[in-house]
């Protein structure tokens, strides 16, 4: 359905439709699109502050408010007040039960296995709907600012998300309106923002250190031809700038001797955004003096960075953690980016810089640069950067399993997704009217030792001798690594189509893994292969001829049929001899023998048999 967008101010039409970046954070969200000089900007709706708080509270009369003012309600209404609903997108209680005690709102628990809810007041929510709600939010915010409907987006998740918590981010854009055209990782996009891969000739190992509200990670990313690959990922879903924010509330707890108060949920919320306050002013300043009510708040930046000093170096373990899965050592690292709001603490950024042994990447605003970064892979997805092509590359071949068990590559490891493929198959088997089509991952050209993930059949195929039919299957791989698998007979018509995701519950140490023994097995694999096809080829051979001579008696004569006879026995032993040099050599002597009587009666179905490979 195309769309075409007036703006209203100047009255012109927009042909192509603006397409906006999003920063769907756990603490906070933003927007960013490509200004009319071509580059990234944050959208500030009308007073309203550039970042929106991830919070959501649920007014008394059904109204809904996200941003801001809805963070005033974690003092007043915590129950009706969600926050954090990242950590629960894509996730069953049993992932998130350990932490369950840090939400102040009603998680509910129905059997462990399935996707969390909410519960307020006594409606039930799921974090996709709530996600959606502060999607919409900032849809609203954005069409509202540029005065133009913004109807699609690019989101940015973490790394680390799995297939789950990718499809849940879709689905909570769907929710909100939105036509996602991408998810984005977060260190990709950081390092869009600073032209980091922008040019596809540059080739660059860089590390991004991501220190948000509620969570670290870092990633080890390799940049190469415009793909990014992630080498790897660390980190600490429960470390970010709300520790430090606990550190000086304790701080000042313990200096004031606020013990028995702590009971007052609201003087404990104040007295957290005042740390936070405090936190912030320490960035720039040296010390920090005000009051919560009459109890005085004061703390130096020496005092608050001996507090956090064990947390920093937390993180610095995570980037020691995160060089040794990938290989790598700090030297190998050329460029370093700084991610999150916390990253503007200054011994946050002086430890990062110490422990690669170089200049951070500081100068774009930390909680900016992912959703900046997000509108670049926007602007290049609506075509307007012909010069750099953003591609994803799938880690592992993809293919179906062949007559004899054998791997048959459809698409292979390392293809630019999204693309398609496909190729033709035939029967293998006279009359035959069903075909399974088994779908597997891997680089073995064993199926039994790669990863099967789907399996269906073609029905319905008219009965044909066998090799007559002609079966197209075609794969398409979307941007997302979602497969698509379609296989129609030509002949017929008779189609089946199946979706597969197919890195679904593969690790990276799984991924890699399947790599390293493809690689080590690799001269196996090809004996085994070779004498599979050779056999293959008999058995179809055997099975011609022998079909041949009972359906044509008549045609030939007897010492033919004797000698053909011979010559099917003497493939038979070779075949079941395991010596593919014999079984080619007896396939080859059958064939000589027998062709002058097959091309005396050509049947279409013995010369199109050998063409095309059989499925069983
Ligand atoms: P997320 O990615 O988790 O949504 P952000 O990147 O927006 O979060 O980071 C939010 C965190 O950054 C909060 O803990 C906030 O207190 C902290 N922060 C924001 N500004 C500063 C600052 N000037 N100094 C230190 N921390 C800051
Ligand atoms: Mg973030």
């Amino acid at each position: 359905m195309a769309k075409v967008s007036i703006n209203i101010a100047t009255g012109s039409v927009q042909k192509e439709e603006l397409i906006v970046g999003i920063d769907l954070g756990t603490t906070n969200s933003l927007v960013a699109f490509i200004n009319p000089d071509g580059n990234p900007q944050v959208i500030n709706d009308t007073g309203k502050g550039l970042l929106v708080p991830s919070v959501i509270h649920f007014q008394s009369n059904g109204d809904v408010i996200v941003g801001n003012e809805a963070k005033e309600f974690l003092i007043f209404d915590p129950q009706n007040t969600i926050f954090s609903v990242k950590r629960l997108l894509g996730r069953s209680f049993k992932d998130i039960e350990a932490h369950s005690s840090l939400f102040s709102y009603k998680i509910i628990d129905d059997d462990g296995e399935s996707l969390v809810k909410i519960k307020v007041g006594d409606k039930f929510y799921s974090p996709i709907e709530l996600s959606g709600m502060i999607l919409k939010e900032l849809k609203e915010r954005a069409e509202h600012a540029l005065k133009t409907a913004v109807n699609r987006a690019v989101i940015t998740v973490p790394a680390y998300f799995n297939d789950s918590q990718r499809q849940a981010t879709r689905d909570a854009g769907k929710l909100a309106g939105l036509d996602v055209l991408r998810i984005v990782n977060e260190p990709t996009a950081a390092s869009l923002a600073y032209g980091i891969g922008l040019n596809p000739e540059e080739e660059k190992t860089i590390a991004v250190y991501d220190l948000g509200g509620g969570t670290f990670d870092v990633s080890i990313l390799k940049i190469q031809n415009g793909i990014f690959e992630v080498l790897s990922t660390n980190g600490d879903t429960f470390l970010g700038g709300d520790d430090f924010d606990r550190a000086i509330v304790n701080y000042w707890i313990e200096q004031n001797k606020l013990e028995d108060k702590l009971e007052d949920s609201s003087f404990n919320q104040a007295l957290r955004l005042k740390a936070e306050e405090a936190k912030k002013a320490l960035t720039t300043q040296n010390i920090f003096n005000d009051f919560v009510g009459d109890v005085p708040c004061a703390i130096t930046k020496i005092k608050f960075e001996e507090l956090i000093s064990s947390k920093v170096d937390q993180t610095i373990e995570c980037c020691k953690n995160a060089l040794k899965d990938a290989g790598l050592s700090i030297s190998d690292i050329q460029e370093v980016v700084m991610v999150g709001g916390s990253t503007r603490t200054p011994l946050v950024k002086k430890r990062v810089s110490d422990f690669f042994e170089k200049e951070v990447h500081d100068q774009i605003n930390p909680d900016e640069v992912v959703a900046l970064g997000a509108a670049i892979q926007s602007d290049i997805l609506a075509g307007n950067r012909k010069d750099i092509l953003l591609l994803d590359v799938t880690p592992l071949s993809l293919g179906i399993e062949t007559m004899g068990g054998l791997m048959d590559v459809i698409i292979p490891r390392n293809a630019k997704v999204p693309t398609k493929a496909g190729r033709q198959y035939t029967t293998s088997i006279d009359g035959q009217v069903n075909m399974k089509i088994s779908v597997y991952q891997g680089e073995r050209d064993l199926v039994s030792e790669n990863r099967k993930l789907a399996e269906f059949d073609l029905k319905g195929i008219p009965a044909m001798p066998a090799g007559f039919p002609k079966v197209d299957i075609n794969f398409k791989l979307n941007a997302d690594g979602i497969l698509t698998v379609e296989a129609i007979e030509l002949r017929s018509g008779v189609k089946q189509e199946v979706e597969v995701k197919p890195t679904y519950g593969l690790t990276d140490d799984q991924v890699e893994k399947m790599l390293l023994d493809s690689v080590e097995n690799a001269r196996d694999d090809v004996s085994k292969r070779m004498l599979i096809e050779a056999r293959t080829e008999g058995e179809q051979m055997v099975y011609t001829v022998e079909r041949f001579l009972a359906k044509n008696a008549d045609q030939v004569s007897e010492q033919e049929t004797t000698d053909t006879l011979n010559l099917i026995n003497a493939l038979k032993n070779a075949l079941g001899s395991g010596d593919k040099d014999l079984i080619h050599k007896s396939i080859d002597e059958l064939n000589e023998f027998t062709r002058p009587f097959a091309e005396r009666l050509m049947n279409t179905a013995i010369s199109t048999a050998m063409k095309g490979k059989a499925i069983e």
